[in-house]
């Protein structure tokens, strides 16, 4: 169901009325930390900003509003903010006209809620994500009143459709195609500061990528903690199809996808389809079957491996990647090894590596440790290392290919050259001229690192 389309144009209304009330020229400085769920949230609040007349800004001192977008999934994405914010104090305290917001997935937890209010009085709006929608009413107060708006909304709100959004890329574009997620990993905090699953209206998503089509975009990334339980009015396939027949839109990727909803059928649409990309991010967690159990992740190994193969023997070049904890609580040197062997076998491109982080009101929080943090800690590198070198011989393998890119302008470590992905999402370096920037090219790789690919325009 969709939020009521009224309360959405009331929002739209007392846009209207911040933008009346603010001089011009006041900019905003948005953080964003965590997931692309939160970058794509983080465009949405930049899309409703720009509605109420506000610019943007990377300098602190020259922003009239900053605000936090944030992450509760590891204990160190928190610290980081409080970090952040704390260094602000001082800012505050020259300019008590700047306003600071922090919202998202951190204070959508009930025990932060004391947190703000008694430590981070300087902070003036605080709101989780279930609230995202009601940003132009609490950014409204705030102005208005002089005092600090906390609005912590208990339940989730439906699907909110129509939200302005402010994409910070012209050529690639997120898509969420359903919020929340009802997995419940026993270490995971996302299904209590997310909601259950919504998932928006096959239509409303059609409608968004057609746009996006029509405005030049070449790549839709789909978003969801679980796309593969889509159930928006068509299945997750069934969806897949319906984008993948959109006209250019050239490259289709999604994520995120768990191992024990992912089905043949997808495999068959991803194999079939030109534009849907040959890569896959399918999280593990785990290469131990006593270890999955215990993080309720509902598959063991021998289904795991069975969708990797399926995928390698139907799509030979797939690029895969993975998520992985290390030092879940009660994990041993054998389930650590059985990781190992596991990474031996599937031979990812990438790997997002983790240290268990303890997550208050989640199942895991009360489970008992056999592992020091040391050994954690060692096992983490040993594990690092053996990616690594996987890595790099699989990219090693590349050199001498062609591989079709999308170019997305200067790279960030080195301004003299183009950079772009091929369709395994890998980041190529070339030299080229800007007018590229937003086709697709041929670059035959002549180099390579762990991380990135070098080669030459053809
Ligand atoms: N919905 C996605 C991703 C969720 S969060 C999925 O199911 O795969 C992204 C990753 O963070 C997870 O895959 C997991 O590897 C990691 N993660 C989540 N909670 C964690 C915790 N408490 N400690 C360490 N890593 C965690
Ligand atoms: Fe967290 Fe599991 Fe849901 Fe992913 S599937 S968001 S890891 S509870």
């Amino acid at each position: 169901m969709k939020i009521d389309e009224k309360e959405i144009i009331r929002q739209k209304e007392i846009m209207d009325k911040v933008k009346t009330k603010n001089p011009a020229g006041l900019l905003c400085k948005i953080v964003t930390l965590g997931c692309q769920q939160n970058e794509s949230d983080s465009e949405k609040l930049a899309g409703m900003l720009t509605k109420m007349g506000y610019g943007f800004t990377e300098d602190s001192e020259n922003a009239s509003l900053i605000l936090f977008n944030t992450c509760a999934v590891r204990e160190n994405a928190e610290k980081k903010l409080f970090g952040k914010i704390g260094a602000l104090k001082l800012l505050k305290e020259k300019n008590p006209d700047l306003l600071i917001g922090v919202c998202g997935c951190l204070p959508q937890q009930k025990v932060m809620e004391e947190k703000f209010k008694k430590s981070y009085k300087f902070v003036d709006i605080v709101f989780g994500t279930h609230s995202l929608y009601r940003f132009p009413e609490i950014l409204y107060k705030a102005i208005s009143d002089h005092k600090a708006v906390r609005d912590i909304a208990d339940i989730e709100g439906e699907v909110s459709e129509g939200i302005p959004t402010l994409r910070s890329n012209g050529i690639k574009a997120y898509v969420s195609i359903m919020y929340g997620c009802n997995n419940f990993c026993s270490y995971c905090v996302v299904p209590y500061v997310r909601g259950r699953e919504r998932s928006r209206d096959y239509r409303d998503i059609l409608q968004e990528i057609n746009e996006l089509s029509k405005s030049g975009y070449k790549e839709v990334m789909l978003l969801g903690q679980n796309v593969n339980s889509y159930s928006g009015g068509l299945d997750f396939a069934n969806l897949l199809k319906k984008v993948s027949d959109i006209e250019d839109i050239e490259r289709i990727r999604f994520m995120t996808s768990h191992p024990k909803d992912l089905s043949d059928e997808v495999i068959d649409i991803m194999a079939e389809r030109e534009n849907i990309c040959n890569q896959l991010h399918l999280p593990v967690q785990s290469g131990s079957d006593r270890m999955l159990e215990k993080m309720n992740r509902r598959y063991d190994i021998e289904h795991y491996m069975g969708i990797v193969n399926k995928l390698k023997s139907k799509i030979p070049d797939v690029a895969l990647s993975t998520d992985i904890i290390v030092g879940f609580p009660g994990e041993t040197m054998e389930d650590f090894e059985k990781t190992m062997e596991l990474l031996k076998k599937v031979r990812y491109d990438t790997i997002y590596s983790f240290i268990y982080s303890r997550r208050y009101g989640t199942p895991a929080y009360d489970m008992p440790d056999v592992m020091s943090e040391e050994d954690k800690h060692k096992n983490f590198e040993r594990m690092l290392e053996l990616q690594n070198s996987i890595s790099l011989e699989k990219n090693k393998a590349l050199v001498g290919t062609v591989q079709t890119v999308l170019v997305e302008g200067l790279s960030k470590t080195n301004k003299l050259m183009q950079s772009g992905r091929n369709e395994g999402g890998k980041l190529v370096h070339f030299k080229g001229t800007n007018d590229l920037v937003g086709k697709f090219v041929s670059v035959k790789i002549t180099e390579v690192n762990t991380w990135t690919l070098t080669g030459e325009l053809i």
